[in-house]
């Protein structure tokens, strides 16, 4: 049988592990290293590079390496968040004719759904040399808040690049499995990532073996990202005043005070003190322009204590959700690189009252998890017996006057249904439209738009009078599938879906179809 691996995609390093034995063991990449940055580059020779080597050559090529493209993932490219990450990119954002962010570079533009695909297919390789074989079938980990349009992005990224997806599993509950497998303790844990990206808060109860999430919540624009640009406004901000120079514009610039700030900041966790060197970073008619500077910790706290104080209201909420105080938490579990900062240590440690767990590798335990559940989905763990997670979003439809009514609640445990009955509002109506929504405010236009689903082909009648049962579903990737039955025939009924984002899975398969062809004459043979 083939191997199945696990794949923690992350914002800004990615991981792949595998069970052996009935435990998860990380896979190294290609260059002998655990963990791989999510970074493709595409150089002036024509070249794709993908992971360390991309990320070393960031600096002399900013403008064709992508990075953080998780971030930009299922997004739209007129929402807010997109926005401001534009500004701060090297790279260019484009529009896409139905409204998604496309990534451009080198008058090319490519969906982020391909980036990712050029990560994943990375790994997929790293594995294959591993162990000397093909691989095909992957579970992939995904923020426990990506909404279905992320979802689906990330499973035709892993479809491109020749994966087929067995679970989509959200990235707490991983760590939470890795964690319970080796500890096999009960009680409640609250898992915490806050990695490059993204923080979700997640609590589960692990009893005998059923692994319970009870809630869960986060922030998808809030991770060592934002830590890192701290520290740049910081250094740009001080060197404008200095020399009356604006380093903002100034891509290259830019890039390598960047790197030397995300640099300066691991090190704050281990130091008190660190010194940031940038030597001709500018100049004037003068001469040339240097950044020196002493950032101590205590100025890294100031400057980022709101980021921080950002992830509490969130563990609140997530708190509330469960019915729970923080004495009930039993463990805490951190996960994502910027938990080893040490003030976060201590805001979570402070908030819940005891210290987090020791001996867990905030980077690899995610692929670990994905692993483990690889496991489950075929019987090889026999510890575990159970898995139940929930869903981040509520579900629901647009009702009159911006109204949205809520079909499946957030925190629902997956896989879940419900169905409602819809009919017609006037004599001969031939169609309904449903117009489906994840979020958690009361007006329609502030939630996500998923898809309009369009109820055809219904019979002349009465108003009133046909009934049409439409079955909403949350199937145990998190994906939302909607189906409609005739009431009175108890037929099928024809549905036409107009999705509001992602790939359409023609557009995939002629994605992959291109990339044949790209490949074609290798030699290769499926
Ligand atoms: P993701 O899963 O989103 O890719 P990771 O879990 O790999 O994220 O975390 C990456 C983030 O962690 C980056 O912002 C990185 O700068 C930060 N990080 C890594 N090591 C440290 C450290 N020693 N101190 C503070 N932040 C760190
Ligand atoms: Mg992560």
């Amino acid at each position: 049988m083939s191997r199945v691996i696990g794949i923690d995609l992350g914002t800004t390093y990615s991981c792949v592990a595998y069970l052996e034995g009935g435990q998860p063991v990380v896979i190294p990449n290609l260059e002998g290293l655990p963990t791989t940055p999510s970074v493709v580059s595409f150089t002036s020779a024509g070249e794709r590079l993908v992971g360390t080597l991309a990320l070393r050559q960031a600096i002399t090529n900013p403008r064709n390496t992508i990075f953080a493209v998780k971030r930009l993932v299922g997004q739209k490219f007129a929402s807010p968040e997109v926005q401001k990450a534009r500004g701060k990119l090297p790279y260019g954002l484009v529009e896409a004719p139905n409204g998604d962010v496309l990534v451009s570079f080198d008058s090319k533009s490519l969906t982020p759904q391909e980036i990712s695909s050029m990560i994943l297919g990375y790994l997929k390789t790293c594995a294959e040399s591993f162990f000397n074989d093909k691989v095909s079938d992957c579970v992939i980990t995904v923020p426990a808040h990506f909404n279905d349009h992320q979802r689906q992005a990330t499973k035709d990224a892993a479809q491109i690049c020749g994966l087929n997806v067995q679970r989509v599993i959200n990235e707490p509950t991983a760590a939470g499995l890795a964690y319970g497998l080796n500890t096999g303790s009960n009680g409640v844990a609250a898992v915490f990532d806050l990695g490059g990206g993204t923080f979700d808060i997640t609590l589960l109860e692990i009893q005998d073996g059923v692994f319970n999430v009870l809630s869960t919540n986060g922030d998808s624009y809030l991770g060592g990202e934002d830590f890192d640009n701290r520290i740049v406004d910081w250094l740009v901000d001080d060197f404008h005043r200095e020399t009356g120079l604006d380093l903002g514009t100034d891509k290259l610039a830019l890039q390598r005070i960047k790197e030397a700030s995300e640099k300066a900041k691991r090190e704050l966790s281990f130091t008190t003190e660190t010194e940031i060197n940038l030597p001709f970073i500018s100049s004037d008619k003068s001469d040339s322009k240097h950044i020196r500077k002493t950032l101590t910790r205590g100025t890294l706290e100031s400057l980022t204590a709101d980021l921080v104080d950002k992830t509490v209201p969130r563990i609140e909420q997530a708190l509330a959700d469960a019915q729970l105080t923080p004495p009930a938490i039993d463990r805490i579990i951190l996960v994502g690189g910027q938990t080893r900062m040490p003030m976060v240590k201590k805001k979570v440690s402070d908030f819940f009252g005891r210290p987090p767990e020791e001996q867990i590798n905030p980077d690899e335990i995610v692929a670990m998890g994905a692993a483990v559940q690889s496991g489950i989905l075929h019987g090889d763990v026999r510890e575990l017996v159970l898995l139940l997670d929930v869903t981040s979003h509520s579900l629901g439809i647009e009702t009159e006057n911006d109204g949205y009514e809520v079909v499946i609640e957030r925190n629902a445990t997956i896989p879940t249904r419900k169905t409602k009955a819809f009919t017609t509002v006037e004599n001969n109506q031939r169609r309904v439209k449903i117009h489906v929504l994840q979020g958690e405010s009361p007006l329609a236009s502030l939630n996500v738009s998923l898809a309009v689903f369009e109820l055809v082909g219904i019979e002349p009648a009465p108003a009133g009078v046909p009934q049409i049962d439409v079955t909403f579903e949350i199937n145990a990737d998190g994906l939302v599938q909607v189906s409609a039955a005739d009431v009175e025939t108890g037929s099928q009924h024809k549905i036409e879906i107009r999705p509001s984002s992602g790939l359409m899975a023609s557009e995939v398969k002629e994605i992959m179809r291109s990339l044949g062809e790209g490949h074609g004459g290798s030699g290769e043979d499926g």
